[in-house]
């Protein structure tokens, strides 16, 4: 039946991303492995090896943690959370980064204040990833990321994220949100999927659109609350 094949088509969709967690997970594995089997061999503490075991805990770390926003109860109690405000901070929070990397953040928000029926932090997540990501599009060039809050007629929200990047590749526009999808040296390739799943589970929907060379445009819209 129709039910049965939509919980096939779900359960190899699991069997993929269990296989593409293991997969990412086993690599800094295996190399964390190396690493001590070679300073046990030889008897001796090297900084440098330590350092990249380092890198290679934090790689884990950082898959470990997108994946536990994705293990969220799905009975977690969604409240009213003020939208201009956290797009305030958190361009607040990465104006230093920004910087650093030669980019201006441009807010221009709403003054009148909106609300979303949802959970802050999944929110915040999904906004932190999306700037941070403009942020690295620019990465050796200098840009302005520009970020947009406004109420839309039909009682939606939307936000807008436009760098002046790298810009995305047509091939690779319908990759966005694939797990493990990266084109980063040190990219996890998940913050994107985290991203579309939470804005999915906020009735919202999360659009990119890219000019190579020029930029990224992201779009949410998300539905205001009563
Ligand atoms: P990561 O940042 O770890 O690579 P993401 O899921 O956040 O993983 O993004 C996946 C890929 O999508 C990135 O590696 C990059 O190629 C592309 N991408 C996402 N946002 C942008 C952007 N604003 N400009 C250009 N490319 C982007
Ligand atoms: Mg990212």
């Amino acid at each position: 039946s129709e039910q049965m094949l939509i919980k096939s088509e779900m359960l190899s969709g699991i069997g993929q991303l269990a296989a593409g967690i293991a997969h990412e997970i086993r690599n800094p594995l295996t190399s964390l492995r190396g690493f001590l089997q070679l300073m046990i061999q030889t008897n001796t503490y090297s900084k440098e090896y330590a350092e990249v075991m380092m890198t290679e805990f934090i790689r884990l770390e950082e898959i470990i943690n997108e994946f536990l926003v994705l293990s969220r109860k799905k009975t977690a109690e969604f409240k009213d959370v003020n939208i201009n405000k956290i797009i305030q901070d958190i361009s607040k929070i990465w104006e230093t980064q920004a910087i650093l990397n030669n980019v201006t953040i441009e807010t221009s928000i709403d003054p009148m204040s909106f609300t979303v029926k949802g959970i802050e932090n999944e929110l915040k997540q999904v906004f932190i990833n999306i700037v941070k990501n403009g942020i690295e599009a620019m990465e050796g060039r200098t840009g302005q990321l520009k970020i947009e809050a406004k109420k839309l007629e039909d009682d939606r929200v939307l936000l807008r994220f436009e760098d002046q990047g790298k810009g995305i590749p047509k091939e690779q526009l319908e990759k966005m949100g694939e797990p493990f999808f990266t084109t980063k040296e040190k990219g996890t390739g998940l913050g994107l999927m985290v991203s579309f799943k939470i804005i999915e589970s906020h009735n919202g929907k999360l659009i990119f659109t890219s000019e190579p060379d020029k930029g990224t445009t992201v779009e949410i819209t998300l539905p205001l609350s009563h």
